[in-house]
């Protein structure tokens, strides 16, 4: 009866804190995927877990100004709000949180992010500003959702081991990793795959089927250092290419490497004038 009720329940559609606060006054154990959108088979593994493992989900999107290093990335982030709400109607999600600027950031609030020396490595480095408005707003927007539970993709394994640290002290709300969702030609799904070219697309899929056998061979190499010196010149060919990091680190604390246990390698490079960024 309760389940035959719940499918004829409409996927609520939150446009801003009002709603919010309106829509959510009784739930409990709630799931929640933040997104900006342009949503894809990645983010929708991520609903369906949050719908496996909690009463009501969630879903936000808000495609955070404030984590853009540069305008011209903002802008021209994909967003499809038509299509991207028909695809969280069907998979039957219960909230849909489309708060605007004004929503998040008109708060006088005091706290200031700040990101620790050790941890300007990787996307920090060339992003600068970048994960101090992901971990800005990821704190705003779980303050005023309170949910049970966070769902995050490996994908952004840099913005996952951030975030959870830095909720770790202050947040009840517990993060829950899950695994990166590839094309069938192994390229990590993302929103801004949709800026590739046909070209773009062809050189993404080939780095990243290289970079899975590489990380698997690299099991039985020696002198790992060089190997990956090696493999970073070698992709640095492809046309149009600009890779900024090629990385092995350890996947607990994110620091260098030589060890393959426990190890990911880490890229983060522009096609064209596309970033892409993914770990194996
Ligand atoms: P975004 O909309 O790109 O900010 O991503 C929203 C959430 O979806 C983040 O937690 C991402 O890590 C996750 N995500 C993005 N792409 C994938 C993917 N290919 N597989 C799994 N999770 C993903």
């Amino acid at each position: 009866m309760f389940y035959l009720l719940k499918c004829f329940i409409q996927m609520k559609i939150l446009i801003n804190k009002n709603d919010l606060n309106e829509a959510l006054n009784s739930v409990s154990n709630l799931g929640f995927v933040p997104t900006m959108g342009g949503l894809h088979r990645g983010h929708i593994s991520l609903i369906e877990r949050s719908k496996k493992e909690c009463n009501r989900t969630l879903v936000s999107i808000f495609v955070n100004p404030t984590q853009f290093n540069n305008t011209k990335d903002y802008n021209r982030y994909p967003r499809n709000k038509k299509k991207d709400l028909s695809i969280l109607r069907k998979l039957k999600v219960d909230f849909v949180f489309l708060p605007s600027n004004k929503d998040i950031y008109d708060s006088k609030r005091k706290i200031k992010i700040k990101i620790s020396k050790k941890d300007k490595i990787l996307c920090a480095k060339y992003r600068k500003g970048h994960f101090e408005g992901v971990i800005d707003v990821m704190d705003r927007l779980t303050r005023m959702i309170k949910p049970k539970k966070i769902f995050m993709g490996e994908k952004d394994f840099q913005q996952l081991y951030l975030i959870k640290n830095y909720f770790k002290k202050r947040n009840k709300s517990k993060i829950i990793s899950c695994k990166t969702i590839r094309d069938n030609h192994q390229l990590a799904l993302s929103s801004r795959n949709m800026l590739l070219d046909k070209k773009g697309l062809f050189i993404a899929r080939s780095i990243s089927k290289n970079l899975i056998s590489f990380k698997k061979k690299m099991s039985t190499a020696v002198n790992i250092k060089k190997k990956i010196a090696q493999k970073k010149k070698e992709l640095n060919v492809f046309d149009n290419i600009k890779i900024e990091y090629l990385e092995l680190r350890n996947k607990f604390d994110l620091k260098k490497t030589l060890k393959i246990k426990n190890s990911k390698v880490f890229i983060g490079y522009y096609l064209n004038d596309v970033r892409l960024i993914d770990n194996f």
